[in-house]
């Protein structure tokens, strides 16, 4: 970025533009600890590395790599990090106050923090007079001595040192003097920064800003705020902290952490960045936020939430046939900002709520010339209706509506007909054994080709492939990456209908395909058809294209 720095008292222009560019905000993420205590969430000191290296490299100022004290596992984190060098983010390493009755160099917890060579350390302390008489089971005055005597030990080994104050807004509303006490001692010692943590989740936004503003008058050392999401109000509680003059926020990337989990850093960077206006991650890092919490998620092997907001991938989409016509004439008028902000897309739904928008803008999504205008459309939209009606989704099935609309709209002859079908299992041994023969007719020529597989939609899906790909080469490169099975209206017992969609894949493009019918072979089988017509008219269309050239 240019800076256009006059004098103003600074020595050279890098340093005003060093502190022009600082920001206003600092993001403390806390995934690899705070956030690795979620349920469900287990990383490998290699993902450990991984995930801080994106982080590293989409601009967060700290990572908190884990607690060398409590797990050899980030030991072992650390031991490899020190040999990493990162770019924007400074490391730290987390761990508590001394025990109580021991100096702060003969302690083997404090010991370990100074062993994983960090350049930053992040130690809890009491603020509650409750946990200091109940949890600690000491006296008000050695618990300040511990907060004083560990900071000051972990200065003098040259430690940027964070206090994170532990239950500060319960503590504080129990005794405020107290509370206020514990923080000075902090400070006095020579803490860099001290975070107030609502270690419980359960403040409000109102008393967090109140309590943060009182520390904020009291102290002088930079204020962050650490929260928890137990009552849903993590991120707001966060945010209501730096309104008042906290200027770090510590959380998690999708809201990972115990319980119900932290505050979320990925709700919190945008709203940070575009609703409270300050600096914070690079600007350039705002359109990969998606992304990186996409990425996240995978390495956790966690499906990405869809309503997550900012980042899911329902964030931006509309569904209500009046919100979509809007949304087609004026973009702002159902979306609070630009989706691509944040690296998100807007997407339209198509569902029994559809109108003719919907199908508009998704045909235009999926590249096929449709406008309001269109004769066929009429059409169209009742054959939808008609399908969804029996229980066809389209919202994850684009290849089936792809499929649907070029039917009704060019008439052209199918790529391929499925004459007819057989599937057998056998056993043999302690192996089950599945083979299918099916016959397709392309331009008056026949194939009939058998395959075994693992299970019956295996072999169909082999047999199908063998015999498309004597007339069509390109099918060969089509894998099928997931498939799932639903049961419609299982109420109904016996009769119930069953909904498979099926993703697919040919190493550049992936598709959805739907099928539905009482049979479960039937339903994959449509859906199968459906994924290889999908493939087969796009390739034509590309052909055609290449022809009016
Ligand atoms: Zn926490």
């Amino acid at each position: 970025m240019l800076c256009k720095a006059r004098h103003a008292g600074v020595n050279s222009q890098s340093a005003l533009c060093a502190l022009i560019m600082r920001p206003e905000v600092e993001i403390y993420d806390t995934t690899l600890r705070d956030g690795s205590q979620g349920e469900g969430i287990n990383f490998s000191v290699a993902d450990k590395i991984r995930i801080a290296e994106r982080l590293d490299a989409f601009g967060v100022h700290y990572i908190e790599g884990g607690w060398p004290g409590s797990n050899p596992k980030d030991i072992e984190f650390f031991a490899q990090a020190k040999r990493k060098r990162f770019k924007n983010a400074k490391l730290a390493a987390f761990g508590s106050t001394r025990r109580k009755g021991v100096r702060a160099a003969q302690d083997e917890q404090v010991q370990l923090l100074i062993d994983a060579a960090t350049p930053v350390v992040t130690i809890y302390g009491k603020t509650s007079m409750l946990h200091v008489k109940e949890v600690l089971r000491t006296t008000p005055a050695e618990n300040l001595a511990m907060i004083a005597d560990t900071v000051r030990f972990l200065k003098s080994h040259g430690k940027f040192v964070i206090y994170d104050a532990e239950h500060a807004f319960d503590g504080f509303k129990l005794d405020e003097k107290y509370a206020l006490a514990t923080w000075k001692a902090a400070e006095e010692a020579g803490a860099d920064l001290i975070a107030l943590c609502d270690t419980n989740g359960g403040s409000l936004p109102a008393e967090v800003g109140r309590i943060t503003h009182v520390a904020r008058t009291n102290l002088n050392v930079q204020l962050g705020i650490h929260t928890h999401d137990d009552i849903g109000l993590g991120v707001a509680n966060a945010l209501a902290a730096l309104e008042v003059g906290a200027s770090h926020v510590q959380g998690t990337i999708n809201g990972y952490g115990e319980r119900t989990g932290n505050c979320n850093l990925t709700s919190v960077i945008p709203n940070v960045a575009f609703k409270m206006k300050k600096r914070c991650v690079p600007q350039g890092s705002l359109a990969q936020l998606k992304e990186l919490s996409q990425f996240v998620d995978e390495i956790a092997n966690l499906r990405h939430s869809p309503r997550q907001p900012w980042v899911g991938s329902a964030a931006f989409s509309h569904k209500g046939g009046t919100h979509v016509n809007a949304v087609q004439k004026l973009v702002s008028s159902y979306e609070h900002i630009d989706p691509a902000s944040v690296g998100n897309t807007r997407t339209v739904l198509i569902s029994d709520l559809a109108g003719r928008s919907n199908i508009v803008m998704k045909a235009q999504e999926l590249g096929i010339k449709l406008s309001n205008d269109t004769p066929e459309l009429k059409t169209i939209l009742n054959r939808i209706k008609q399908l969804e009606h029996k229980g066809y989704e389209f919202e994850a099935a684009e290849g089936s509506l792809a499929v649907l609309i070029r039917k009704e709209l060019y008439h052209q002859p199918l790529p391929f007909k499925v004459q007819g079908y057989h599937v057998s299992m056998r056993n043999e041994g302690r192996n089950s054994v599945c083979e299918a023969t099916i016959k397709v007719k392309v331009n008056g020529k026949e194939a009939h080709t058998v395959a075994d597989g693992d299970g019956p939609v295996n072999a169909l899906d082999s047999a199908l492939r063998t015999a498309l790909a004597e007339f069509y080469p390109q099918v060969k490169k089509i894998k099928l990456t997931d498939y799932k099975v639903r049961i419609l209206d299982s109420g109904t017992g016996t009769a119930a209908k069953t909904r498979v969609l099926i993703q697919s894949s040919d190493g550049k493009q992936e598709w959805g395909t739907v099928g539905v019918d009482d049979n479960i072979i039937e339903a994959s089988l449509q859906a199968l058809v459906d994924s290889m017509e999908y493939k087969l008219m796009m390739i034509r269309g590309f052909e055609e294209k290449e022809r009016k050239r």
